[in-house]
């Protein structure tokens, strides 16, 4: 075959394939931004600007600093006890000689950053489910911190492919205990909302939020530069109409 005739094939594929691509990308951008931004805003200064008792609770180390890091570091410069407990060590991120310790002791840099209590569970990585070790594990949390405003991953994820059964898990536990009242009263916000309808702006503290993130040294396989783009831009996703830099999303259960 010749260049000419190569050349001389449809662009129509391609043409199509671009307008797939552009338009879930579109789709993607919008799902991550509020119905109401401007309400969101409010509702995000409202939960910050507040002092409670915090239980901020991740599936795994470094997962709540990537999606709230800025707002519990708001909490918690505005006068509340933040806790973040991690339910399992990410055991299984690296096969890795004490990968466990190291990873606690990164979170523990973290949560120092942060200005938070770390609690840090032994729950199996990636063996997260529903049943009576996850169940233990949220009421020991409970009773050690009476929390009244509670943050955990949203049971839908933040997009509808690949959820990780770990934070699934988490997510629709919490969810159950707020729907059967056993955490009724408790301000239920969930974080890597999927419709969110609280936004936190978080340009305040969006360097201490970096710095969190980048002390899960263990898991940045790139160049500082790109762990701190990663964590930009994942935070300008949902600001695309508010006034606001930087935002954290959540779905708040009312
Ligand atoms: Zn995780």
């Amino acid at each position: 075959m010749s260049a000419v005739q190569r050349r001389s094939g449809s662009p129509l594929p391609w043409l199509i394939a671009g307008g797939a691509v552009a338009t879930a990308w579109l789709v993607w951008r919008r799902m991550q931004q509020p119905y109401y931004p401007s309400v969101a805003l409010q509702a995000g200064l409202e939960m910050v600007s507040r002092r409670y008792r915090v239980l901020a609770i991740g599936p795994h180390p470094g997962d709540l600093e990537f999606f709230c890091g800025g707002t519990l570091r708001l909490l918690s410069q505005n006068g509340s006890a933040v806790t973040m407990a991690v339910l399992s060590r990410g055991e299984r991120a690296a096969n890795r000689a004490n990968i466990d310790e190291i990873r606690t002791r990164e979170a523990e840099q973290a949560a120092a950053m942060l200005r938070a209590e770390l609690v840090q569970l032994d729950l199996p990585d990636g063996e997260i489910r529903p049943g009576p070790a996850l169940e233990r594990a949220l009421d020991e949390l409970w009773v050690r911190t009476r929390p009244e405003l509670v943050l955990a991953f949203d049971p839908k994820g933040p997009t509808p492919l690949g959820q990780n059964p770990d934070h699934v898990a988490l997510g629709a536990a919490v969810l159950a205990r707020a729907r059967s009242s056993i955490w009724r009263g408790e301000r239920i916000y969930f974080y890597a909302a999927r419709q969110p309808n609280v936004l936190v702006d978080v340009t305040e503290v969006l360097q201490e939020k970096l710095n969190a993130v980048k002390a899960h040294r263990s898991q940045l396989t790139g160049p500082d530069w790109a762990a701190a783009y990663i964590t930009r831009y994942a935070s300008r996703l949902h600001s695309g109409r508010v006034p606001a830099l930087y935002t954290e999303a959540f779905y708040r259960l009312v």
